[in-house]
């Protein structure tokens, strides 16, 4: 970790100058969010004030974390950079590829050997390029990045939405899609538009039932899952210092359930303590040193009103234990209010599994809180009515708690302690069932309950709570049963009520692990040998893409005029495509397959101009076909084309297939950066209703190419079929920098060249 240390005290010893700046540039007091922000610009000056909700900025973040699915293309891309490592700390996460079923070590095993190829290759480029390995059944990655990684007043982006956690710690940590990451790891800047500020004052102090998970499970109540877009929530207040480290993670984590950029709070004792605990004595100490950096200015704290762009109030002397669901984490039931929810809706009653972990909640102080619980089930002689796992979030959490013997209390109770990994956070869950699509309930501690996500049954009725109210609803099988008021019959007929959970904030006798699953990088990897089978049918290294040709593109064909929405869904589809996602050429075959041609109102049927017979034929069969022909395509399409997720396959697809425009009414912006990045023109329509000029039969030369420049449009010239041709004017946003991404191919082929001295 010497090489953390040395990157946060230089992060710590320019963030004065940097806040003292973005102050006087604002000319008002700055909230934290702002602090962070304005002190991680990309090129480090500050010398404008950036307006929130409107200007797009350019971060430098200290650190990048990815998740094993998301992380193989990443990685596959950033070795196109040509660079010997990685330009920020780095790190891999082996948790979302393991199926949870038996149990943690037969689980591991299996997922092992069914890997193998993707951790291989995740390991071998992991050490070549000086990227922390962290191996499968090592935890999942919030966890182990809370353990080891976070630091107050940092910024951090990692390729996995709930990377929020880390601002349990103090740090602005975003979820990003895997080109956002290439990016950074290539010492590109990062772009964020200036998110807007959410405050949450926590007033009253924690107490009985109710803990950190609630105050999250409130407040996606008040916001719904679409409350937090675009902002930051910030956390401050008393209440806010009472809670542990890792209670605040919990919060920041299901930030993520609001739509929030990320979530933060502001550093404390209790940050401190944990950092302490997690032997990182070292940076608490930095963190306290410069403790005025890592909180708002007095005077937003004094009327937060005037500085937050909304502000909620809690009251944690009032709050209740919250149980939220089905099927969405906003619809938020106090306790009081659930048994009468669950008849009412007519719920299934009937509990059938409880389960507590994940990255969300398994700190100490959860387990303990949990196993609290399960200890009053197995002395006062209760029976367990429901199945029951556990998930811990790493193996250093997994080693103390058992060496605690909280797993054992568990166990009496006839829990199964899963993988540290997501399992059935994540839908890779074998669940035991007798009928798969029976309408049931399950209850989590998890962040996500979404129809299908846990076990793929839209009948599952999934609802989320903290784990000490998930393991008491587990006990006793029945989601109209209240913990905090109601009785249970024990073996030989007594009624029993539970106690008041107790939890420990962090163990007594430190953390403790034998081998925490961690693999640091060749000191110099220039030697090793990146791991990809050619054979297999889930990696493929990726070849660069060719640059431009120096002149304008003439006799493109259309590949697709697609109708109304198009997301980044609809031009490369999820689920089965997923186990694709390292291997460029196998995932192509989902090419806008989801996509409506406007010819013909259906999907995945475009007419094929160089076949005769079959009229129509699957999107990416044409788009092969032009190819192998050596004829460039074009796609059309409508208003916001490429919504969704930042999913750079939706860019890279077309690109690897031929595509050469896509010309549409309007972009989704994050959709129209990744296409710039992968050398593909994106253009729109300077007159709307030229999209209704654009033929079935019709060739496109797109004009002005060799004097591309920011801000001067570009021509196509329609060919119809009848021999008729229209001239029409099309507009882009490439700037300067970006015009050199196209002319060398793709933004990572400057890189290389850059790198290599050839440009
Ligand atoms: Fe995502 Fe669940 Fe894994 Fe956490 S445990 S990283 S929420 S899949």
């Amino acid at each position: 970790m010497a090489f953390d240390l040395e990157m946060i005290k230089a992060v710590y010893a320019g963030m004065g100058s940097r806040i003292e700046a973005a102050r006087t540039a604002v000319g008002r007091p700055l909230t934290l969010t702002e602090k962070i922000l304005y002190a991680h610009l990309y090129g480090g000056t500050v010398s404008q004030a950036f307006e929130r909700g409107v200007s797009y900025v350019d971060f430098a973040p200290d650190r990048v974390a990815m998740q094993d699915a998301t992380a193989q293309m990443a990685l596959l891309q950033f070795m196109q950079a040509g660079k010997p490592k990685a330009a920020v700390p780095s790190t891999v996460h082996c948790d979302h590829l393991i199926q949870a079923k038996e149990g943690a070590t037969e689980d591991l095993a299996i997922a092992n050997s069914e890997n193998k190829e993707v951790y291989d290759f995740l390991a071998s480029v992991s050490n070549k390029y000086g990227i922390g390995f962290w191996k499968p059944g090592a935890g999942i990655i919030h966890q182990v990045v809370l353990e080891n990684y976070a630091f107050p007043g940092g910024m951090m982006i990692g390729t996995d939405s709930h990377t929020p956690n880390a601002g349990g710690l103090g740090m602005i940590a975003i979820g990003v899609g895997g080109a956002d990451a290439v990016d950074v790891m290539a010492g590109m800047a990062w772009e964020l538009k200036f998110p807007k500020v959410i405050g949450v004052k926590l007033t009253g102090k924690m107490n009985g039932w109710t803990s950190a998970k609630d105050v999250i499970l409130k407040v996606a109540g008040i916001l719904t899952v679409k409350g937090g877009t675009g902002a930051i929530v910030e956390y401050f207040g008393e209440g806010a210092n009472s809670l542990s480290a890792t209670g605040k993670g919990t919060i920041c984590n299901m930030g993520a359930e609001i739509g929030a950029t990320t979530s933060v709070f502001s550093y404390d004792e209790k940050m401190g303590d944990y950092l302490r605990s997690t032997e990182r004595a070292d940076i608490a100490d930095l963190a306290a040193g410069v403790a005025q950096h890592l909180r708002a200015d007095d005077e937003v704290y004094a009327n937060p009103e005037a500085f937050y762009d909304r502000l909620i109030e809690i009251n944690l002397d009032e709050l209740e234990p919250y149980v939220n669901g089905p099927f969405t984490p906003d619809a938020a039931w106090p306790i009081s209010q659930f048994a009468a929810a669950v008849k009412e809706h007519g719920w299934p009653e009937k509990l059938e599994v409880g389960l507590i972990g994940s990255c969300t909640n398994s700190s100490y102080e959860d387990i303990t809180r949990a196993a609290s619980i399960a200890g009053q089930a197995v002395s006062k002689g209760l029976t367990v009515n429901a199945e029951f796992t556990v998930t811990p979030g790493s193996e250093l959490v997994r080693y103390t708690v058992e060496r605690d013997g909280l797993l054992d209390t568990f166990a009496q109770m006839g829990g199964v302690v899963l993988a540290n990994a997501c399992g059935p956070c994540i839908g890779q869950w074998a669940r035991h069932t007798d009928d798969p699509k029976r309408r049931n309930s399950i209850i989590t501690s998890f962040n996500r309950n979404f129809a299908k996500r846990n076990d793929g049954n839209p009948n599952t009725h999934a609802f989320v709570a903290s784990p000490e109210i998930v393991t008491a609803f587990a006990i006793a099988g029945d989601l109209t049963f209240n913990p905090l008021t109601d009785t249970l019959t024990t073996k030989d007929g007594q009624q029993v009520k539970f106690d008041e959970p107790q939890g420990i904030e962090l163990p007594p006798a430190g953390f403790a692990v034998e081998d925490a699953g961690f693999q640091a990088p060749a000191a110099d990897g220039s030697g090793v040998q990146v791991l990809v089978a050619s054979t297999s049918d889930r990696l493929q290294l990726l070849d660069p893409f060719k640059p431009w040709e120096g002149t304008d593109l003439k006799g493109l064909r259309l590949l697709i005029k697609a109708q109304g929405k198009c997301t980044t869904d609809h031009i490369s589809m999820a689920g089965p495509w997923l186990k694709y996602r390292g291997h460029l050429d196998n995932i192509s075959n989902n090419m806008l397959i989801g996509a409506t041609n406007a010819f013909n109102g259906e999907t995945n049927a475009v007419k094929d101009a160089l076949t005769q017979g079959t009229p129509y034929s699957p999107v990416p069969a044409v788009a092969r076909n032009y190819k192998a022909q050596g004829i460039g395509s074009i796609v059309v399409g409508d208003e916001n084309y490429g919504e969704g997720s930042s999913r750079e396959h939706a860019a890279m697809e077309p690109r690897h297939l031929g595509v050469r425009a896509i010309l549409v009414k309007s972009f989704a912006r994050i959709h129209e950066t990744n296409l710039k990045k992968q050398g593909m023109l994106g253009l729109t329509f300077a007159n709307k209703a030229d999209y209704d000029l654009i033929e079935e039969d019709d060739t496109f030369d797109i004009l002005g190419l060799t004097e591309f420049a920011p801000g001067k449009p570009l021509q196509i010239r329609l060919h119809h079929a009848d021999g008729d041709t229209d001239l029409i004017t099309v507009n882009h946003t490439y700037n300067q920098g970006q015009i050199e991404w196209f002319k060398a191919g793709s933004a990572l082929n400057l890189i290389r060249l850059k790198e290599s001295g050839e440009a």
